[in-house]
């Protein structure tokens, strides 16, 4: 089987939460001789610990993996690049530097982004809430207005945080955190459309973030859109106007405008549709995991959960693909966990119908995320 894998070209396109476990286990195929290549524009960002990365509770290196490091330590190539197109037909992916690089198979982790083309101005005005690289950018940016400069205090800066869910609220709470930190006074607005918060989660989870946010002086307006933004003022469905320094965009994710170009079938919301073994449901020498793809039958949610346990199954069949052997099945869970860091030292968990807050659920999560990412580093 070996003999059969050498020469063989593998293409790991995009180094997320769903490639990250399958580049640590690329050993057995690099060492069959497989031609392995990696391709990400940027490192590895871990989304758990990206909103406490963001209040000041963990250093901003503290939240990134080196995808390069780990391509040389399995004896794979790394391509820091974005991709621009990738042909399924011809096996070709192409890049933003000009190169052309062909695979016999490839496997798509590109993630998601915030649709800030939705609302006028949001794209030029805003912080998007991914990629994460950008709430490292605005925890630069609010520390540095907050630093009294010339002699004179600066202004309390004001900040709008767009967006009802637990992205949008884990933000917002987390620059209160980052302000408290800095002992600087900070006004933070939340917008949502929705008319209750963390509409996804059990309705008690619901009443302890609002109940938090209030706590924690940050005014929630709900069930009014944003309908434009524009430098220094955003117009509200209805005319209203805020003024703010800051703005942050947590109003959902979608799939890159990439996947929609591939050519293969995909979701009415634009991700790429895939059978059992994560492949393509039309083509099968590519695989994919995370946000960017979903099944067939089964809209998963866009959780870095999901893509996790993803990683495994991709691990498995990107060596039953070369080396032989049975693919195996992707099983979504039907419930999961998820906690939330509040930003005051308590985690709020959720799974199912039930949810608990407390300092042990923030120390549960602290525990979690510091034994996965130890497996990178
Ligand atoms: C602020 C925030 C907090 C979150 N917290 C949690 C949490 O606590 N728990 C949880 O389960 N989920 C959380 N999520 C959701 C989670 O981030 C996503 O579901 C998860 O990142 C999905 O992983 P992925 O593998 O699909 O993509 P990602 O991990 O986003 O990786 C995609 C990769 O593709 C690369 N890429 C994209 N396009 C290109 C291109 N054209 N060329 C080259 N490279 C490219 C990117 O650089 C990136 O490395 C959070 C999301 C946000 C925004």
């Amino acid at each position: 089987m070996a003999r059969r894998a050498a020469g063989r070209r593998l293409a790991i396109l995009g180094a997320g939460h769903a490639h990250l476990d399958v580049i640590r286990r690329l050993r057995p195929l690099t060492h069959a001789g497989v031609e392995v290549t990696i391709v990400d524009q940027d490192d590895f960002w871990y989304s758990g610990l990206a909103t406490g990365m963001l209040g000041g509770q963990y250093e901003v290196e503290h939240d990134r993996i080196s995808v390069e490091t780990l391509a040389k330590r399995v004896g794979a190539r790394f391509i820091r690049d974005r991709i621009t197109q990738v042909d399924p037909t011809a096996r070709v992916v192409h890049l933003a530097g000009g190169k052309a690089l062909s695979y016999d198979v490839a496997s798509l982790d590109l993630g998601s982004g915030v649709p800030v083309d939705r609302v006028e101005g949001l794209g030029l005005n805003a912080f998007p809430a991914k990629p994460i690289r950008r709430l490292a950018k605005l925890r630069a940016d609010l520390t540095r207005r907050v630093q009294p400069g010339n002699g004179r205090p600066p202004q309390p800066p004001r900040i709008l945080v767009i967006g009802g869910g637990a992205t949008a609220c884990e933000i917002a709470l987390n620059l209160r955190a980052l302000a408290d930190r800095l002992n600087a006074q900070a006004f933070i607005t939340l917008v949502t459309s929705g008319d209750r918060l963390l509409n996804t989660f059990p309705e008690s989870a619901s009443q302890t973030i609002t109940d938090l946010l209030h706590h924690r002086a940050i005014t929630v307006r709900s069930r009014v859109a944003v309908d434009r933004v524009e430098p220094g003022e955003a117009v509200l469905s209805g005319g209203d106007r805020i003024g703010y320094d800051l703005v942050v965009a947590a109003i959902g994710l979608v799939a890159p405008p990439l996947i929609g170009r591939l050519g293969l079938p995909t979701s009415n919301e634009g991700r790429l549709l895939l059978d059992p073994f994560l492949r393509s449901i039309q083509e099968p020498t590519l695989f994919a995991g995370g946000d960017c793809a979903t099944l067939d039958r089964t809209n998963l949610p866009r959780i870095g959960v999901v893509a996790v346990r993803q990683a495994r199954v991709l691990a498995h069949n990107l060596r039953a693909t070369f080396l032989g052997g049975r693919l195996r099945r992707y099983r979504p869970q039907r419930r999961w966990l998820q906690i939330l860091n509040l930003g005051d030292g308590t985690g709020l968990a959720c799974w199912g119908p039930f949810s608990f807050r407390g300092r042990a659920m923030l120390a549960w999560k602290d525990l979690l995320d510091r034994s996965f990412l130890n497996q990178f580093r």
